[in-house]
């Protein structure tokens, strides 16, 4: 029997709704609009996309959304500069750099100068903490979004084998943790895993996250798994496609995400969520 196909288009435009309901409500008791700034230095396509898309997400819900668009040949102390007026802006609720950026900068040294209660994409090594002390606040969104469309599905996670590939701090490291406090017996894998397909073959779920195209085939996956594809390859035709050969695994499990339009739009919704959530902290205390 062909997969359920898990559409994240759908799942991420039903809680928009919700946001903006939360969004209305925290202008109307707090005189608060949530905001988010992304930072965008340089002219990297796929990076203008993404903040194009971030942006008209901000814009729907009604959050305020800026971009501070800064030249290819910044350095890395206008950057870092960048970060502290924005930890400064009362204004700013959340703030995100896309990444990667050029060179000359250093990702970790202005990650770690992002203040972590406005560091809506949760890689702050004190939001990463939090996360792998049980006390999570701010948690990456991509494996939120994963967590969430798994949530859409009525089957009960504790006690399954969750298989992981990937060990990214952004997406197998928190997911790893995400599915192991719901239960989930979690096995990680990389690139220096052996038997990759007999790890896979015991999987009841299947969280697919290494932009390898199309890697995971129908043979290494359980027949009736669930699938949920991370990766957003372009291949040399132009063609968007996760790491997983959709058209085939589909075939053999019970539910899969589409790329695109799985993973991708959870992530943009759960950045929302995220910066809802820091302004309605910086309300609350
Ligand atoms: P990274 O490159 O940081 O990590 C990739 C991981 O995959 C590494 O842990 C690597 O292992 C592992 N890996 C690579 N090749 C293999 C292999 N042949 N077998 C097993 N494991 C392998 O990538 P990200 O985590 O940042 O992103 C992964 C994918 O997800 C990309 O396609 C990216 O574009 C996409 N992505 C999608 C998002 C969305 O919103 N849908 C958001 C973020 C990312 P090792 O550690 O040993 O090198």
């Amino acid at each position: 029997m062909a997969a359920k196909i898990i559409s994240g288009n759908k799942i991420a435009k039903q809680l928009r709704k919700d946001l903006k309901a939360e969004v209305e409500q925290l202008k109307e008791e707090h005189g608060v609009t949530p905001g988010l700034t992304v930072v965008l230095v340089g002219e990297d396509p796929a990076s203008k996309i993404y903040v194009r898309n971030k942006h008209r997400a901000c814009e729907r819900v009604g959050m305020v959304s800026n971009v501070v668009r800064l030249p290819e040949d910044s350095s890395h102390e206008k950057v870092m500069e960048t970060v502290q007026e924005l930890n400064d802006n009362p204004d700013v609720h959340g703030i995100l750099v896309q990444l990667p950026t050029p060179d000359q900068i250093d990702d970790e040294e202005i990650i770690n100068t992002i203040d972590p209660a406005k560091d809506v994409d949760g890689f702050h090594p004190v939001n990463m903490g939090k996360l792998l002390a049980g006390q999570p606040e701010l948690v990456p969104c991509t494996p939120t979004g994963v967590m969430y469309m798994l949530d859409t599905l009525d089957i009960d996670l504790s006690g399954k084998e969750a298989v992981i590939v990937g060990r990214s701090n952004i997406v197998g490291k928190p997911q790893a943790l995400l599915l192991m406090y719901r239960h989930c017996t979690i096995t990680i894998c990389h690139s220096r895993t052996q038997d990759l397909a007999g790890h896979l073959s015991r999987a009841d779920i299947i969280v697919a996250a290494t932009g390898v195209p199309k890697m995971i085939t129908a043979e290494m996956v359980k027949p009736g798994a669930v699938v949920m594809d991370v990766g957003i390859n372009r291949l040399d035709d132009g063609t968007l496609v996760g790491d997983v050969d959709f058209e085939a695994v589909k075939e053999v499990a019970s539910a899969i995400t589409p790329v695109p339009g799985g993973v991708g739009p959870m992530t943009i919704a759960m950045l929302l969520q995220n910066t809802v959530r820091a302004a309605r902290k910086s309300v609350s205390g």
